[in-house]
């Protein structure tokens, strides 16, 4: 906002579950261009806006509000941020392409969402825990996509499966928490290098460190890779782009959160 001279601020503000609905009531002053919302106020913030987009009815969540005349609209711009970073950074565009998605919480969610509205042709859904996988591969199918569930685990067998997945995948997203720092296991990588096809490319949606140990497993291998800090930005952008009418700097908003990632030591 700075850097296009726009008259705003972007500020953060912790809401407690019971004051939700008054601090969205506020937002609907003249001045206010609108929010973000993150964990855990996604889908609670729902019953207090006038109209949810598309988009964000798919996903039950909802990551930023305009306020247009005290109209408050609800969207989300996690799965097109995703899609808009991948586009833009590695030309990855789901139609048609075999995607596998590391992790079932809730991130695994709107990426099989984004990339089963970007037309993308099948999925494998590898986790820890089977079952959470199997109810991901049963919304793909419900949205008419092949999809298989495997596990994500060190034993042999779940070795070989994942490695079999691996070599047709078009696209690998890393949705658990594993290589984040202070995670429950900071310093592992859910596949190795010899598991990675050259051909692929791997997203990371672990931002901090930014270099994780996946991604540096992904670039031994020689695939072409993309960590999570720019779908941090670009659902940004998007959300940016929705309160003020103009372009985003995208360029100015990687470096800053760069930056400011590098700062924190990430
Ligand atoms: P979540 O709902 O808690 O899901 C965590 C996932 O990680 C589950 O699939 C879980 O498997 C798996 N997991 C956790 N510890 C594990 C371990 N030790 N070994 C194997 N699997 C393990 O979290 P989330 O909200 O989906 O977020 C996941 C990651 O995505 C986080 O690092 C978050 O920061 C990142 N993220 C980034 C962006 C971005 O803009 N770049 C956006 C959203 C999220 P189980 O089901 O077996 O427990």
């Amino acid at each position: 906002m700075d850097h296009l001279g726009i008259d705003a601020t972007y500020e953060k503000w912790e809401v407690t579950p019971e004051g939700v609905g008054e601090f969205i009531a506020g937002l609907r002053a003249p001045g206010s261009l609108g929010i973000n919302i993150t964990v855990p106020h996604k889908q609670a913030v729902i019953p207090f806006l006038d109209e949810v987009d598309e988009w964000a009815t798919s996903a039950g969540a909802v990551n930023t509000i305009v306020n247009r005349d005290g109209r408050l609209t609800g969207h989300n711009t996690d799965g097109p941020g995703f899609l808009r970073a991948l586009l833009v950074e590695t030309g990855y565009s789901p139609q048609g392409t075999r995607a596998m998605i590391l992790g079932a919480g809730g991130a695994a969610r709107g990426i099989l969402l984004a990339l089963v509205r970007g037309g993308v042709s099948s999925l494998v859904i590898a986790n820890r825990t089977l079952e959470r996988a199997e109810t991901l591969v049963q919304l793909a199918k419900d949205n008419g996509v092949q999809a298989e569930a495997i596990s994500l685990s060190q034993d042999a067998v779940s070795y070989d499966a994942l490695t079999k997945a691996a070599a047709s995948a078009n696209l690998i997203v890393n949705c658990t928490t594993i290589g984040m720092s202070h995670g429950p296991d900071e310093h592992g990588t859910p596949l190795s290098a010899a598991q990675i096809p050259a051909s692929s490319i791997v997203n990371d949606l672990v931002y901090n460190p930014m270099e994780t140990p996946l991604l540096r497993e992904a670039a031994a291998a020689r695939a072409t890779t993309l960590g999570g800090l720019h779908m941090l930005v670009y659902q940004g952008v998007l959300s940016f782009q929705m309160w003020t009418n103009q372009d985003a700097p995208v360029e100015v908003m990687l470096e800053a959160a760069t930056a400011e990632m590098a700062s924190r030591g990430a």
